[in-house]
């Protein structure tokens, strides 16, 4: 799906985004919207509603100003995302949430690497320690990704030499290298969702998360526009 189709009335389990040369997001399923948060503020005054209403914008955006963040956590999304590993090990620090992941013990790894459009180098800004990246050179660039994918294709065929010689895949693994292609499902409330937003949809992240994370945050914005309205106002700080 193009980004700019994704909104509530076209959004049905397994909508997909792509993303990077061989990702993608996927949002599976979700039972999250804008009327859950209203309800689970509410039920302390033992009220329930079946319908938002227009004063509930105000409701939710004083939830998330004042940090009652605990209303914000009666929803799930599923996700299916497909990254390198390299961008799964970071996204799997956010603890708040839950990971299942293809095993590379179990089965096959398939032969697809991460070969970068966007090849960078870091500069330094003004102040200590702090950089930026910009574009590389195209021609360092490209020499880049012929020994990437040289690279990539050489540790797939050792990988396989030794699956052949009856090595255990948990152990022929170890010729793989971080841009391979990895998948796995996220299950994850909207609390979390926004923390991982505002750290991984971020300028200081890394490019390739940054991107899986504006795919994220699309489905978030279809499925709860009024939470995530909130969100934005908030300048983007979680609850
Ligand atoms: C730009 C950037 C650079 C980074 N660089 C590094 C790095 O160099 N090295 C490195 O190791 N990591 C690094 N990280 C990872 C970072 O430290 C966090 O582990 C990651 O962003 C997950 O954030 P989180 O803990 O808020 O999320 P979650 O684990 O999902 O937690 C969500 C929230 O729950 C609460 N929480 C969860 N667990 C606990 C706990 N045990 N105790 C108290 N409160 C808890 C906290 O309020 C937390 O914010 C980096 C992250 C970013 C965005």
């Amino acid at each position: 799906m193009q980004t700019s189709e994704v909104n509530l009335q076209n959004l049905v389990p397994g909508t997909e985004i792509g993303i990077l040369d061989n990702g993608f997001v996927i949002l599976d399923d979700w039972m999250a919207d804008d009327l859950s948060v209203v309800n689970s503020a509410r039920v302390s005054f033992n009220r329930m509603s079946s319908t938002i209403e227009e004063k509930d914008d105000g409701l939710i955006r004083f939830l998330m100003r004042e940090k009652h963040g605990t209303p914000f956590e009666a929803n799930a999304f599923r996700f299916i995302i497909k990254v390198p590993i390299f961008v799964m090990r970071e996204w799997i620090r956010h603890r708040i949430g839950s990971f299942n992941e293809w095993s590379g013990r179990y089965s096959q790894l398939d032969p697809e690497f991460y070969i970068p459009d966007y090849v960078r180098a870091p500069v330094e800004g003004s102040k200590p320690g702090q950089y930026f990246f910009e574009s590389i050179d195209d021609g360092i660039a490209e020499v880049f990704r012929r020994d990437l994918e040289i690279n990539s294709s050489q540790a797939y065929q050792a990988y396989e030499a030794a699956l052949a010689k009856g090595i255990a895949k948990e152990q022929a693994r170890l010729f793989l290298p971080v841009n391979i292609y990895t998948k796995f499902f996220w299950t994850v409330n909207a609390r979390s969702l926004m923390n991982f937003l505002s750290l991984r949809n971020s300028p200081q992240a890394m490019w390739e998360i940054r991107e899986a994370a504006k795919a994220v945050e699309l489905f978030f914005a279809a499925a709860m526009p009024i939470t995530y309205d909130a969100f934005c106002s908030n300048d983007r700080r979680a609850p």
